[in-house]
């Protein structure tokens, strides 16, 4: 990695891109952010964890976040449509504020935009277009781009961080490997009315047959998607509009909660992969936020992850040397790897099987002494602060694994959910 930074191109003008546009400048650089300002009617990632709170009151939007979002005080997993395990933040005690926030996706990024740019962030609408130099992993803006800017930086930037999200523009360009998840679902959502009434705001998440729900109450709407495989898809219609209003017809927990509401939206279709870049750093460039690594969304930690990433860089950019940046590598690579985890204990029907076997044996000395602490990290889980408590990480691994093998407990709820991965 370059010495002496002082120049950065940001390719990306979402919340990882924003958060750390506006952290670099408080430090003194001279950074621009390339954004595209063209947004779809509605975006996915409304439900943030308290893990993301101290960074939203470091950045000073907090009370401008919860002007428009509704207060999350936990959440909420249905095993089936009449059976829910509700877990309130204030259950897993911890470091942590006991709550978080749903936000409507368009005011929340807008809200990180105007921060940086009321800081004094620069800006260029443009599709930043990113090339090889050709020695080594260089890389520079395109002619083109650098003439768009009026050439801002006079000449290259130091440093080009790629912020794209899920365009993951550098590693795309580099061919850098990448982890892939088992899962290649797809998620439809909207947003509707006159949907079954949340009180209070927590999100609520269904296991289903063919996958599984989320629904996230917003001030005057709910978000409602559904993540399937898409081999079920087909068989419920051609458009994406289609395939989401038949599939909550067909399903009686969506017709339980969502049957007498009304579509307000088109519905926005996301392909929802599991994929991490092995490499997060270069010569001249460095990834974050979903351009580094992404993972499946269940346990809503994708804004989370996404903004402490633009932390943790904006503490290297600068007089950051080579090992820190390998350290911000590791981190960023443990981290997600980590969340992966949790997020098998979803799909491989561990984390159903406890509830169940919870219930079942609530009576029995056991069931007694591991029931709180089983709610108390699984909780945890829905902060965000499992991954990061030693305590909590190994008590799960150990109840979702040994134990339940111990105890000679099939997995009583994964046949559905485990039919949709692709080995
Ligand atoms: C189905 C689904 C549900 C999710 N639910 C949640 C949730 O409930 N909670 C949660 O926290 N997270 C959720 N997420 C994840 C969350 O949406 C992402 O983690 C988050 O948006 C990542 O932010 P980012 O800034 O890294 O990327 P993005 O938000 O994708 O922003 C990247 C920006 O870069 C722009 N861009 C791309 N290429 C270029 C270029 N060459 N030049 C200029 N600009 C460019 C794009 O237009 C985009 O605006 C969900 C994701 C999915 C798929």
């Amino acid at each position: 990695m370059k010495k002496n930074i002082k120049t950065i191109a940001i390719v990306g003008g979402g919340p990882c891109g924003c958060a750390l546009a506006t952290l670099l400048n408080r430090k003194g650089f001279k950074v621009a952010v390339f954004y595209i300002a063209k947004r779809p009617e509605i975006i996915v990632g409304e439900s943030l964890v308290p893990a993301i709170v101290p960074m939203l009151r470091e950045l000073g939007i907090e009370d401008e976040v919860k002007s428009y979002s509704t207060y999350k005080p936990g959440a909420s997993v249905w095993v089936s449509k009449d059976e829910e395990a509700t877990s309130p933040f204030a259950i897993g005690g911890g470091a942590l504020p006991s709550y978080a926030y749903n936000v409507p996706r368009v005011k929340f990024d807008k809200t990180l935009f105007d921060l940086a740019l009321r800081e004094g962030v620069q800006f260029f609408e443009q599709v930043a277009k990113i090339e090889k130099t050709g020695k080594g992993d260089e890389l520079k803006l395109s002619d083109d781009t650098i003439s768009g800017i009026n050439d801002f930086f006079k000449g290259q930037p130091d440093l080009i961080v790629d912020a794209s999200g899920r365009s993951r523009t550098i590693s795309r360009l580099l061919d850098i490997p990448t982890k892939a998840g088992e899962r290649r679902d797809i998620a439809l959502f909207s947003h509707m009315t006159g949907t079954e009434k949340i009180e209070p705001y927590n999100i609520h998440l269904h296991r289903l047959e063919k996958g599984w729900a989320w629904r996230i109450p917003h001030l005057d709407r709910t978000s409602v998607g559904v993540v399937i495989h898409p081999k079920h898809l087909e068989e419920y219609g051609s458009t994406k509009e289609e395939r989401y209003d038949n599939y909550l017809k067909s399903e009686p927990t969506l017709q339980k909660f969502t049957g007498k509401g009304k579509r307000e939206t088109s519905v926005m279709q996301y392909d929802n992969y599991q994929l991490i870049s092995q490499q997060m750093y270069g010569t001249n460039w460095v990834l974050t936020g979903d351009a580094g690594g992404f993972l499946d969304p269940i346990f809503s930690s994708g804004l989370f992850l996404a903004i402490k990433g633009a932390f943790r860089l904006s503490q290297i950019i600068g007089d950051g040397t080579n090992p820190d940046y390998k350290r911000y590598q590791k981190e960023q690579l443990r981290e997600l790897e980590v969340w992966q985890r949790l997020v098998d204990t979803w799909y491989d029907g561990s984390l159903f099987t406890l509830f169940k076997v919870g219930q079942d044996r609530m009576d029995t000395a056991l069931g007694r002494f591991l029931g709180p602490q089983f709610q108390k990290h699984l909780t945890r889980i829905f902060s965000g602060e499992a991954v990061y408590v030693g305590y909590s990480r190994r008590f799960l691994n150990f109840v979702t694994g040994s134990m339940l093998s111990l105890m000679k407990v099939g997995r009583l709820h994964n046949r559905d959910i485990k039919d949709l991965e692709i080995k």
